[in-house]
């Protein structure tokens, strides 16, 4: 984790910077909230950062990932069922 993108908040606890304010965004977040979106420090990023799942990722709802969604007027991810997926040899260019 890079310390230029962290303040304290504990002694022993630090913040992502831009995330511990009334209108939160990570100022490692880097895109348009929407449109697109990616992690400037992925491989870097945190343990909470780590352990937050998209919904449906790991084959598991997070109602958190919801209300995070929610929050900036997005719906929650579908969880798409391998019915729904096309099966790759269908998706081969012509
Ligand atoms: S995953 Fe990256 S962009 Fe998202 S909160 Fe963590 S550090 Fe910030």
């Amino acid at each position: 984790m890079p310390d230029e993108l962290v303040s304290s908040i504990s002694p022993s606890r630090v913040a992502m910077l831009g995330t511990d304010c009334k209108s939160p965004r990570c100022t490692a977040l880097v895109g348009e909230v929407g449109t697109a979106v990616s992690c400037s420090i992925y491989e870097q990023r945190s343990s909470t950062c780590r352990e937050f799942d998209a919904s449906w990722a790991d084959g598991q709802h997070n109602p958190d990932c919801d209300a995070a969604r929610a929050a900036f007027g997005l719906l929650p991810i579908e969880r798409v069922t391998g019915a729904e997926v096309p099966p790759a040899e269908s998706v081969i260019a012509a």
